[in-house]
């Protein structure tokens, strides 16, 4: 017996072992079982050859007409196998030194045969096949496939899927299990099976009912055991410490509420007032912030920051660019006014201080942003990635307030919180709406509020894509519906995929490269944006100049913004009505979401137009279309997880890769992610550490070290 970290050479052949590990990167017995079936092919239905995918490997259930054999050298030798599927199609296959196949491949016999499909002189082969007969010359059916159901494995292209499901069944006889990771209760209370079994059945099928049954069992593994970490991880965040930062009468909050010029969203006051509690409370908060573009997060955000100065504490803001930590310093401070101006003249007297710390400012600035915040003089420090460094110190710090989490790590949320003497509360707020389960997957550790609303007198964007392909003349429209927006003293973004020049290469697969600003810029100056003023924006530029510009389109000194992503995050100009992305298929459909919520956010109605060369009916353009069809976030990021798998969602880094997710589909799966949360929240109230659940313990290490490793060799 072999345990499932054994090698697989422990259970399989050497060379098979080699080949499993060489081209399906399956390593250990563990791997490999859990290397699940694709599909499955009822024995017996004949596989029709119209199904088959150029290039793709395939195995398809076929009968054999007959076989010629020929010698064309001495040493080549070759049979024309000729199958027919269930419709009668025949098709041909050449087999290359192998002359005793033909005793076996007699008329009448039926076979699998897999080998990747080719076309060759115009018709659809299978190169360089294996067979496989099922029955003998009296029809008795081989053992190996007396099941009803043979499993199809997602196979490479050079390791046949018999190959994996032979050695499957080697594994399964060899392998000892020990005990079951899911304990017996939890089992019982949701009727699953047990693991051998589960592993047995999704391998070795009879019926479509033992495969739902094995998949039921194996998703709750991969559900379970994650949010057992996740449920152990808030455990642990509960159990510090934290100081309390309860509201203070008359203090900086009310003096603000009482200064704002509209009011606040029924949502913006419910989150608010669960804020309010939390941070009045000694356990720290840890709250997740979610709301459509547009829906005003920030003055959510600053309102909790307030609560925490008049209690004495301050509070940082973390923004993952520079432009965007100089526009919520500059936007912050507009909207405190006289709030911060703490020291200077017409200051109100609970004034505090807003710093800003980032890395690429002076010397001088920065020694002034860092005694500000030492001394507790600045209330509020707001900065980028430097915020992090070793040097930055806070006199009290309360409240970390995380921007758009979606480009920082766990482990960056963790160094700042780090610089509070007690655990400071953490808020983090997206702007990429996810589907609920996958706040509790992704942000599992982060309790979840939601602002579903905008702000009232919002009039909804309007989208549309422009196919230049098929209609050229479309984007003289665009460009002019830029014109006449500045005509009534509107603003326009101009968004590229590229900043261009030099230094990028040209694409390497042939594609034209895509729109870059520095080409885009001057012939919009010199053709259909003449007259207008026209300035770009892209991250080569030096953070002066960059902010600069952000200044004088703020001001509406500038009418046309040409930029690349910078602007995707956070940038705020309410009478931007207009955004033109070219080559927009470039771009991913939450990242589209995103940049289109740059406008839109005053009372205007607004419109963006997605430029694409993409083709009606492509992939790239339905995603373009699903873009243009709604404005609802949450709808989007469906899509887009759709499109890119769940990648890992315990480590850093929150994209591509191969995850301990295998059956489990974040997006599927929501009532069963559901009852496993409640599960493993009793579980690890009773046992946090998993004492009286050694082998639950074993999985979870398993599936730590798994995301480990992925996200290292990411680097
Ligand atoms: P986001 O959630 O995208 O970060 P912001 O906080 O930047 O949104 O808010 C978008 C705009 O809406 C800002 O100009 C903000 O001042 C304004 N705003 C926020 N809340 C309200 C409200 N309740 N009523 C009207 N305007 C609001
Ligand atoms: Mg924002």
């Amino acid at each position: 017996m072999v345990s499932l970290d054994a090698k697989l050479s422990a259970a399989v052949g050497g060379p098979t072992a080699k080949a499993l590990g060489t081209h399906l990167e399956l390593h250990t017995v563990g791997d490999l079982l859990r290397h699940y079936p694709r599909r499955y092919v009822e024995r017996g239905a004949l596989t029709p050859f119209l199904d088959l995918v150029e290039g793709e490997h395939a195995t398809v259930f076929a009968e054999v007409q007959g076989t010629t054999g020929k010698r064309l050298r001495p040493n080549l030798y070759k049979t024309d196998v000729v199958i027919r599927d269930a419709e009668g199609a025949r098709m041909t296959l050449a087999v290359f030194n192998k002359p005793w196949i033909e005793k076996d491949l007699r008329a009448g016999r039926r076979a699998y045969f897999s080998g990747k499909a080719e076309r060759f002189n115009g018709r659809m082969q299978l190169a360089n096949p294996e067979f496989q007969l099922v029955d003998d010359e009296a029809g008795v059916v081989a053992e190996e496939f007396a099941g009803t159901l043979l499993p199809i494995y997602p196979a490479a292209a050079k390791v046949a899927s018999l190959t994996v499901q032979r050695s499957v069944r080697v594994a399964l006889d060899v392998v000892d299990l020990g005990p079951d990771p899911l304990p017996d209760e939890l089992r019982a209370r949701h009727r699953l099976l047990g693991l051998a079994e589960a592993l047995r059945l999704i391998h070795q099928p009879t019926s479509y009912g033992d495969v739902t049954r094995a998949q039921k069992r194996l998703k709750w593994d991969e559900a379970f055991v994650l949010q057992v970490v996740l449920a152990q991880r808030r455990a642990v965040t509960r159990s510090l410490a934290g100081t309390p930062r309860a509201p203070r009468p008359g203090g900086l909050l009310e003096a603000f509420d009482a200064a704002l010029p509209f009011s606040l969203t029924a949502g913006q006051q419910q989150v608010g007032r669960e804020l309010a509690g939390e941070m009045s409370s000694s356990s720290p908060m840890y709250r997740l912030l979610q709301g459509e573009v547009g829906s005003g997060k920030t003055v959510v955000a600053l309102r909790a920051m307030l609560q925490v100065v008049d209690s004495g504490g301050q509070a940082a803001l973390l923004a993952p660019t520079e432009v965007l930590a100089q526009q919520h310093a500059r936007s912050l401070r507009a909207m405190l006014g006289p709030l911060a101006q703490a020291g200077e003249l017409g200051a109100a007297d609970v004034a505090t201080r807003i710093a800003l710390l980032t890395g690429s400012q002076g010397a001088a600035a920065r020694r002034t942003a860092l005694a500000e915040a030492a001394s507790g003089e600045a209330g509020i420090v707001v900065g980028t990635h430097a915020l992090l460094s070793e040097g930055v110190a806070f006199a009290d710090l309360g409240l970390v307030v995380v921007d758009e989490q979606h480009r920082f790590g766990v482990e960056q949320r963790d160094a700042l919180r780090a610089k509070g003497s007690t655990p400071p509360h953490v808020l983090v707020m997206t702007a990429t709406p996810i589907p609920r389960t996958i706040a509790m997957t992704v942000y599992g550790d982060l309790e979840v509020s939601t602002l579903t609303e905008l702000p009232k007198g919002r009039s909804p964007i309007k989208s549309a894509v422009v196919p230049v392909g098929e209609k050229p003349a479309w984007l003289d429209t665009a460009w002019q519906r830029v014109r006449e927006q500045v005509a009534e003293g509107r603003q326009a973004f101009v968004v590229t995929p590229r900043i261009g020049g030099e230094e990028e290469p040209a694409a390497a697969d042939g594609k034209r490269p895509a729109a870059a600003v520095l080409d885009v810029l001057p012939l919009l100056q010199e053709g259909p944006l003449q007259g207008l003023r026209v300035a770009a924006l892209h991250g080569r530029m030096p953070p002066e100049d960059k902010d600069a510009v952000m200044q004088r389109f703020t001001a509406g000194q500038l009418d046309v913004l040409v930029a690349t992503t910078v602007i995707e995050v956070g940038v705020d100009v309410p009478n931007a009505t207009v955004m033109v992305v070219l080559d927009a298929d470039r771009f991913g459909v939450s990242q589209l979401h995103q940049l289109r919520g740059r406008v839109g956010r005053g009372a205007h109605a607004a419109l963006c137009l997605l430029v694409t060369e993409a083709e009606g009916g492509s992939p790239s353009r339905e995603r373009l279309e699903a873009v243009a069809g709604t404005n609802d976030g949450f709808e989007l990021s469906r899509i887009d997880l759709e499109q890119r798998r769940e990648g890992d969602v315990l480590g850093a880094s929150q994209s591509g890769g191969r995850s301990s997710l295998r059956m489990l589909r974040l997006a599927d799966h929501e009532e069963l992610i559901l009852e496993a949360r409640a599960e493993a929240v009793r579980l690890v109230a009773d046992d946090p550490a998993l004492r009286r659940h050694p082998a639950l313990a074993q999985a979870v290490v398993d599936v730590l070290d798994e995301e480990r490793a992925e996200f290292l060799a990411k680097g």
